[in-house]
């Protein structure tokens, strides 16, 4: 089986290329490389470098012919969103409706795609479901909101099938330290420095944090079930900021001092997703408890740390 992963350079692509094959399936990753890197992508994997609004990521498609595409390449970023929404918007509005065309004309069986829980805004209930109403507060949930309304026309008119997965806050190894939900990674990068850490607004703001591989998991089952539904993948668990700072430090046996600043533009203060309804369709579960996730992190952390002084010994 052949299946195209766009932003399979990235944080969470990266990973569901590792699995993709592990799984003896054969994986094309369209990603320009923006943040993305190419040292985490699979030396097994077919690498474009590419833009997904190019005509050249179409032309690909129509040649490769995949079973599924699993669409992750996003601009990702909250902030620059506000910053730059028509940039934002480009790649993730028009970068996701050249995809669709090309999917439709080289008859791709299933269209999976990364969204996520900024489609809600500030949503003032304790757990959101798919069915709250949506009203983004930046740029970001606003582009990911269109390209999920894309992806359901392209349904209605063309019979183009999908499974739209509205992501939590994802964490784990390989997540650059910026951009969505980074804390985990932007926490483990000022420990590196020995530098204080900055908290926006009071540390008291939760998150629903889901550990890469169950994300993961969700995507491949998405391959067989979930058709024309829009699912939450999360823990349906809350963490504050300062709960999980706290962890971080008791696991990584450190104290980084926090400076509290003011909230970002278009930052969420509550943010915790039933994942109920992928649970039931999908018949998946999230495996990793936030201490299991963060475990795996310090184990990978400690383990690239070795690698590296092994590799300093040979220079
Ligand atoms: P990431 O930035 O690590 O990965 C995005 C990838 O897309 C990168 O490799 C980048 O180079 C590539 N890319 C960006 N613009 C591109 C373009 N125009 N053409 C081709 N490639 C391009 O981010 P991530 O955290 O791995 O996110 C993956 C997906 O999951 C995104 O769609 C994101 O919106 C979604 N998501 C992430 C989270 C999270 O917590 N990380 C939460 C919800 C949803």
């Amino acid at each position: 089986m052949k299946v195209i992963v766009t932003g399979g350079a990235g944080f969470i692509g990266s990973h569901l290329v590792d699995e993709l094959i592990s799984r003896g399936i054969e994986v094309h990753v369209l990603d320009n490389l923006v943040s993305g890197q190419l040292h985490q992508v699979n030396p097994e994997a077919h690498m474009y470098v590419v833009d997904i609004r190019s005509e050249e990521a179409r032309r690909i498609i129509l040649q490769v012919k995949p079973e599924a595409i699993f669409h992750l390449a996003a601009q990702a970023d909250i902030g620059r969103s506000v910053q730059h929404p028509n940039y934002d918007a480009d790649v993730n509005i028009i970068g996701t409706i050249n995809l669709l065309e090309a999917a439709r004309n080289a008859k791709v069986r299933k269209f999976i795609f990364a969204s996520t829980s900024a489609v809600y805004g500030n949503s003032h209930n304790a757990l959101i479901s798919e069915a709250d109403v949506t009203i983004p507060s930046s740029y970001y949930g606003l582009s990911k909101l269109t390209a999920e309304s894309y992806i359901r026309l392209y349904y209605e008119l063309y019979r183009q099938s999908y499974t739209i997965l509205r992501y939590a806050n994802v964490y784990g190894p390989r997540q650059i330290p910026k951009g969505e939900g980074g804390v985990v990674s932007v926490f483990l990068d000022r420990i590196k420095k020995g530098e204080s850490l900055n908290v926006h607004g009071d540390g008291q703001q939760t998150r629903d944090f889901i550990y890469v591989k169950d994300v993961v998991a969700a995507n491949l089952a998405a391959m067989n079930s979930g058709d024309q539904q829009t699912l939450q993948v999360s823990t349906s668990q809350k963490t504050s900021i300062n709960e999980i700072l706290k962890l971080l430090s008791n696991k990584f046996d450190v104290s980084v001092k926090k400076v509290f600043t003011p909230p970002r533009e278009g930052d969420i203060k509550h943010s915790c997703l039933c994942n109920k309804k992928a649970a039931d369709i999908l018949n998946w579960q999230p495996h990793y408890t936030i201490e299991d996730g963060l475990e795996e992190i310090r184990a990978f952390v400690s383990q690239t740390e070795d690698t590296l002084k092994e590799m300093e010994k040979y220079e």
